[in-house]
């Protein structure tokens, strides 16, 4: 009887489930490992941790997705290395896993640059339990406030955001949208046009990688909408109750929500994969890491580039076209035919900055500003989303939201605080 190749995947994200549905039909099999049972919809998570939608909405259970997939099974569990000479994975407390070909899809973790006290005391968001952990404090902090108002003078409704690119600018936005729409209704024996939220950015923009219009736009929306942008500004410590500046300025305050930069997963270290900057996995042009045979990298974690040489960005649009382009490499060399280059496809980029704004950078030169771009915005996330269901709850939350100027899930559940704050 024919052996069939094995495939493992690590990470069920994006580039993960790519590779997965890529190999639908292909003569091998297929183990998809990831630590979580579920895959995560990140660009909506902010949302999650803003109230917005609710953690459901934004995941979807992974073996839920490959019922008519016979090649694919699932694992649960998390990666912690691999013996590259007995061509095996280690899954941690579980037996290993044999693979012919090994693909990285683990993704991108928080960096806080160094910064004293943001690792201890900040909030980042890249994970389910970080939005919900930040809805948590959010809602936590205004309970505590309403209980005691002299919590405002230590801080308690200052929401310092770090980091003025699209995650930030997102989430400074949904903040100042929570607090004048529902948490205004909500307390109404407190003060809530005390609650300040501050957007913290190094360069003097936002959202670096758009054109400079965009940009004034962004700046110009959250400060009509009282967002508090401090442009050239830099975190220089953070403290429990208390955030500093460069420039020295102490600010009270009891969250620090940091959206300033990302690494590749450690994971790739741990596989001993060779890295570049930011801890990305080095891959030739078909997306294979030279020295070790059979293992590629996709998405977030792969240092791929464009034909110029420039390092891909890590969104999502890389992230699913290059596990599909490795699904389609596998196939290429079982039928013995050599590889191509992996190509990505511009598809544009776009930001949302609250109710009706949003700024969209589209090929073809299509700039869109304002109301226009926040329907492409939604539309582009409700057909990217997994699965129809989240579609359609997505869908029905958005509209509630959008026609009552109200949010649902505003619940403090489980463990409020990660910190002394
Ligand atoms: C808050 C936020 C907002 C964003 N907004 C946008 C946006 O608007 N538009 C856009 O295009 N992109 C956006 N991005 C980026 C986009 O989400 C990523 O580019 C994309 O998720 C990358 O896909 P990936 O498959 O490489 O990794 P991921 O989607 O991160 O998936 C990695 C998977 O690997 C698993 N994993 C990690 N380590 C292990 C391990 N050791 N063992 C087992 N499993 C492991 C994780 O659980 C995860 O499921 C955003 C990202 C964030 C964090």
């Amino acid at each position: 009887m024919a052996v069939v190749p094995k495939v493992v995947v690590i990470g069920a994200g994006f580039g993960g489930l790519e590779v997965a549905r890529g190999l639908k039909g292909a003569p091998v099999d297929v183990t998809l490992v990831d630590q979580h049972n579920f895959h995560t919809f990140q660009p909506l998570l902010y949302q999650v941790a803003t109230a917005g939608l609710s953690p459901t909405d934004v995941a979807h259970v992974v073996r839920g997705l490959f019922h008519r997939q016979a090649n694919v099974r699932f694992r649960q569990g998390t990666v912690t290395g691999a013996d590259w000479s007995a061509r095996t994975v280690t899954v941690d407390g579980q037996p290993d896993l044999p693979f012919d070909h090994l693909v990285l899809a683990a993704g991108a973790t928080v960096t806080w640059f160094g910064t004293p006290g943001a690792a201890e005391h900040g909030f980042p968001l890249y994970t389910l339990e970080d939005a919900t952990r930040l809805r948590n404090h959010v809602v936590e902090r205004f309970e505590a406030a309403d209980r005691d108002p002299t919590e405002l003078d230590r801080g308690g409704l200052t929401f310092v955001v770090v980091g003025g690119g699209p995650t930030g600018v997102e989430t400074a936005g949904a903040l100042a949208e929570l607090f004048a729409m529902v948490f205004r209704k909500d307390y109404p024996n407190l003060d809530v046009s005390r609650a300040r939220v501050v957007l913290v950015e190094m360069q003097d923009h936002l959202l670096h990688p758009f054109k400079a219009s965009s940009r004034r736009h962004a700046l110009e929306t959250l400060r009509s909408r009282g967002v508090d942008v401090r442009l050239g500004a830099q975190v220089a410590s953070v403290a429990a109750g208390s955030v500093t500046f460069a420039d020295g300025e102490e600010l009270p305050a009891q969250t620090l929500v940091w959206a300033a930069g990302i690494q590749a997963n450690p994971l790739a270290a741990a596989l001993d994969l060779p890295q570049g900057r930011a801890g990305r996995v080095t891959v030739e042009p078909d997306l294979r890491v030279p020295g070790r045979p059979g293992a590629w990298a996709v998405g977030d974690v792969a240092a791929a580039a464009d034909r110029h040489g420039s390092l891909l960005p890590q969104l999502a649009p890389v992230a699913m076209q290059s596990g599909r382009h490795v699904a389609r490499q596998i196939r290429r060399l079982l039928e013995g035919r050599p590889t191509t280059p992996f190509r990505y496809r511009d598809k544009g980029i776009m930001a949302t900055i609250g109710r009706r704004a949003a700024v969209a950078e589209l090929p073809g030169r299509i700039h869109l500003r304002g109301a226009l771009a926040w329907v492409a915005w939604l539309a582009l996330h409700l057909v990217t989303l997994v699965g129809p269901r989240n579609r359609a709850s997505v869908l029905i939350n958005w509209a509630w939201n959008y026609l009552t100027w109200d949010r649902g899930p505003r619940l403090i559940t489980g463990s409020v605080r990660r910190h002394d704050l």
